[in-house]
């Protein structure tokens, strides 16, 4: 926290440093950018560089962007199993794991057949059933509790709700 403001003042005193340095050196360091930079004395010592092995520079970077984006949509869409290489396609866990067929619980390392397929769409749509079922009675109880408190609308149910809504 306290090293901030003196990296921060030390930077600017370098950058004008560096500047001053600059300016008094103005000829020196033009004819040092150039040299470097290749524009002027053409077949000096960096010509060879810059033809050579430094124009592919470039395209170092392109094939370390196409590698880092293969390496992104591999850790994305492979199995989370470890060390598992198959497609992980389906989720376990509400989403938070992709799975192969091999290593999703549902499938117990088999691929779906079609009894299984069925039946684990039953067994979901039970469930929405049931859930739906209950949500009007979750409503009804909810607005009870507000109308015994006094307050309009379902709010938070305190000792009072309790306790008249058990009586
Ligand atoms: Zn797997």
């Amino acid at each position: 926290m306290k090293s901030r403001p003196i990296i921060t003042a030390g930077l600017v005193c370098a950058a004008v440093a560096g500047l001053a340095v600059w300016i008094i050196h103005a000829r020196l360091f033009g004819h040092w950018l150039q040299v470097h930079t290749g524009t002027v004395n053409e077949p000096g010592p960096y010509y060879g560089f810059w033809s050579g092995f430094g124009s592919d520079l470039t395209e170092f970077g392109i094939i370390g962007a196409i590698a880092t984006g293969v390496y992104q949509l591999v850790k994305k869409y492979n199995c989370h199993y470890p060390r598992c290489w198959r497609v992980g396609n389906h989720p376990a866990a509400d989403g938070q794991f992709s799975l192969c067929y091999r290593h999703h619980p549902d499938y117990q390392g088999k691929k779906p057949t079609q009894e299984l397929i069925q039946r684990l769409h039953r067994e979901h749509m039970e469930r929405q059933a049931a859930i739906l079922a209950r949500l009007p009675g979750v409503h009804e109880h909810l607005a009870a509790k507000a109308g015994d408190n006094g307050v309009p609308g379902p709010g938070a149910p305190t000792a009072q709700a309790d306790r008249s809504g058990n009586t």
